[in-house]
Order: structure tokens, then C-alpha cells, then sequence
């Protein structure tokens, strides 16, 4: 029998797991905090942990990180590891260090099954979901690395975000129980308003998560007509934008902040003129709590398509901001990381090439009172 991968468990599933293996529910606890908290991979440093419990565990489980193909440190600090997830699939998370926050984008599945039409991911396909214990081992890693190269005991990612390569909501199952290990106390500790799902817009599966596990809600708009979204977002000729709206507004009444994220990724000539920004307005303004992303496109070749210019986006964004909706656009981190990425081979810098678009933050450019 296969080793069980315990980075895979919330602390109810870790529970449940120790009763089977005969022990005491609250064992779990214990073992728990060892792997999240101090990153222990080694039962035998488990000092606490009964020896007979130690010993059933090393028959059984193990505490298993993905292998990293690569890793490259930006100037400006933004790590980016590329992970080994079997079969010539890789996957990617990125640390994104700011004055009073560390944020770590995530991965949820090797490839992408939507096909956004301005997404690299999306163009190659979908290969497979990652496990839970494949989402939780990108910041298991990330911080107990982190940690020591740091030289400290204190946390150091203070934010996570699900915007690595995939889509979360087409893997909830297993996106679950990663996030409820982030939230727990026991485990990463993160509050709800610190961890950000994105998603293209999975409408039963918002209503879900509003249920399972309500944490921050970033949605992919990128456009502000259904004919126009169809054609960006395929997705949304299942889930058009007034359902998708709705969606959104069900979400709000459980969400830890009280607006939701729209993310908009400008392409030039495609979604960025300044009559579809007043659509875009005409679209959200009083009908829901928004803040509003305005990502500049990272072009890849297959794409046919090319970013904004920054004129552009500024008039765009001054639009939204004249009605009076909060809007940001990203700035870019990391772009000398990109360029290293370049030197992967084959199918690996495909899929690096996919997460340029990773290695951004979100910059306040203006904000409306
Ligand atoms: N699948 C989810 C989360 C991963 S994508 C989603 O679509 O929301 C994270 C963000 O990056 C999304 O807003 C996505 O639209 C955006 N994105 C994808 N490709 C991009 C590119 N080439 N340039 C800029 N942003 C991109
Ligand atoms: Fe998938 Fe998100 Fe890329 Fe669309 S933008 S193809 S949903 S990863």
C-alpha cells in the first residue's frame, strides 16, 4: 500500500486518520502543529507523539514535499519554485514579499481545462488536479523554506492567493481541504480575508465554497458583454455574467470583506476602450460590491494578442474610478525571473511561460472615497 501523504489532511481529516490507525482523535492535533507549524517531515523528531503512534506512522504515512525542478529569485525579491508533479507536468507557486504582507500564489491543477483565450495555461490544456496534499505542499514548502533562509521562527507568509495555474473551482474537492488547513489555527493560521480563491466564474461551485469555506472571492471578468466574454472566457457560455453576478452577490452576505474582486486583464483593442469601460461600470455600479483589477496582458506568442498600452489602462481606469469604483492596477515583480524561466526545457517552460502573469502585485493607483 501507498504511503498516505498526511500534507493532504485538514485537522478533521487528520482526526479521522488517527482513529484508524487506533489513536486518540486529539493526537492529531499534536501531529498537526508539527507538520504546519514547525515543518517537521521526520516522525522521529515528534518528540511528544508516543512512540508506538510514531512508529504506526512511519508504517503508514509520510510528510512528502513536491520535488523542485527550479527556483529563481527576482532582485526585487519575488521567488518563483517550479515544482515536479510527475509525468512531465510541472506547476508553479511564487513569493511575493511587500513592506507589511508576504503573499504566496498557488497552484491548483497542471494545466487548465477553461481555454481563456489570453491564458497560456489555458492554450496547452488540461493534464490532471492536483491533490490536496500537492495544493498544501506549495506552502509547506514556501514557508518552512522561507523560514530558515530567513533565519526565523516567526511566519512569513501572511497571504495566500489561488492564482497559480488552473482553475480552484474545478477542483474543489481537494481545493477544500488545502484551504481549511491555511485557515486553522493549528495549521497556517491565515484568516479568511487572507486567503484569495480566483476563479473564471464556476457558478455552482461559488455557492459551495460561500457554504464550505467562504474565504476572499477574486473573479475573472475580463469583459463586460456576454458576446465579448464568450469569446475571452469559454466558460461563459455556461455561466453567463448575470448569473455569474448573482453568484457574487449570494457570495457577499458570508464573504469576509465586503466586496468582491474583479479581475480584468487589459488587451489592447479587444476589451480596453473607454466606451467598454463605462459598460463596465453600467454593469457593476450599484448592482454589486465590487473593487476592480485591472491586469496588464503578459503576451505570449499563440495569443495573438498584445497588451494595453499604459495610456490606455490609465483612461480605462479613470473611467471606473470617475463612477467611483475602486480600482487598481497591477504592477509588475519579478520580470528579470521571467526572462531566467526562458532556459527550462520542453513541456517545463511551456507551463513557466504560462505563470508570468504570477509574478505581479496588486498597486493601488487610486482609490475613490
Ligand atoms: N483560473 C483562475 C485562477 C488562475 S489565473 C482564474 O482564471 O481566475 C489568475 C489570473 O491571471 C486570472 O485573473 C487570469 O485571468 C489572469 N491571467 C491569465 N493569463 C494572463 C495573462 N497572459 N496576462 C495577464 N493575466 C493573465
Ligand atoms: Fe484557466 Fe484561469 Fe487560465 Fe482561464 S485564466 S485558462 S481559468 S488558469
Amino acid at each position: 500500500m501507498d504511503a498516505v501523504n498526511l500534507l493532504g489532511f485538514d485537522l478533521p481529516g487528520l482526526a479521522a486518520y488517527c482513529e484508524q490507525l487506533g489513536e486518540k482523535k486529539f493526537r492529531a492535533t499534536q501531529l498537526f502543529r508539527w507538520i504546519h507549524q514547525k515543518g517537521a517531515s521526520d516522525f522521529e523528531q515528534m518528540s511528544d507523539l508516543a512512540k508506538s503512534l510514531r512508529e504506526k506512522l512511519k508504517g503508514n504515512a509520510h510528510i512528502a514535499a513536491l520535488p523542485v525542478i527550479s527556483e529563481h529569485v527576482s532582485t526585487d525579491g519575488t521567488i518563483k519554485w517550479l515544482f515536479d508533479v510527475g509525468n512531465g507536468d510541472a506547476v508553479e507557486a511564487v513569493f511575493i514579499p511587500e513592506d507589511d504582507r508576504g503573499t504566496l500564489c498557488i497552484s491548483s491543477q497542471a494545466g487548465c481545462a477553461v481555454g481563456c483565450r489570453f491564458c497560456s495555461t489555458g492554450h496547452q490544456g488540461f493534464s490532471r488536479n492536483l491533490g490536496a496534499a500537492e495544493i498544501t505542499a506549495q506552502l509547506w514548502f514556501a514557508e518552512h523554506n522561507l523560514r530558515k533562509r530567513l533565519n526565523t521562527t516567526e511566519r512569513v507568509i501572511s497571504n495566500v492567493v489561488m492564482m497559480g495555474m488552473g482553475e480552484p473551482l474545478q477542483n474543489y474537492d481537494q481545493l477544500v481541504p488545502a484551504l481549511k488547513t491555511m485557515l486553522d489555527d493549528h495549521g497556517y493560521g491565515l484568516s479568511r480575508r487572507r486567503v484569495t480563491v480566483s476563479t473564471s466564474g464556476v457558478v455552482p461551485m461559488i455557492d459551495r465554497l460561500r457554504e464550505d469555506c467562504p474565504v476572499a472571492l477574486a473573479v475573472s471578468l475580463h469583459a463586460p458583454t456576454d458576446p465579448l466574454r464568450d469569446q475571452l472566457v469559454p466558460l461563459n457560455k455556461k455561466y453567463p455574467i448575470a448569473e455569474l453576478l448573482d453568484a457574487c452577490n449570494r457570495y457577499l452576505d458570508k464573504a469576509p470583506r465586503d466586496f468582491i474582486t474583479f479581475e480584468y486583464c487589459m488587451l489592447q483593442e479587444v476589451n480596453d476602450s473607454p466606451e467598454q469601460a463605462h459598460e463596465l461600470v453600467r454593469l457593476l455600479k450599484n448592482k454589486v460590491n465590487c473593487k476592480i483589477n485591472l491586469i496588464p496582458f503578459n503576451p505570449f506568442p499563440a495569443s495573438g494578442l498584445t497588451r494595453s498600452t499604459n495610456a490606455r489602462v490609465q483612461a480605462f481606469a479613470e473611467v471606473l474610478i470617475q463612477a467611483a469604483i475602486v480600482t487598481t492596477v497591477r504592477k509588475t515583480r519579478g520580470d528579470d525571473i521571467d526572462a531566467a524561466c526562458g532556459q527550462l526545457a520542453g513541456e517545463v517552460q511551456d507551463r513557466t511561460r504560462a505563470h508570468i502573469r504570477m509574478v505581479r502585485a496588486p498597486v493601488t493607483v487610486a482609490k475613490s472615497s
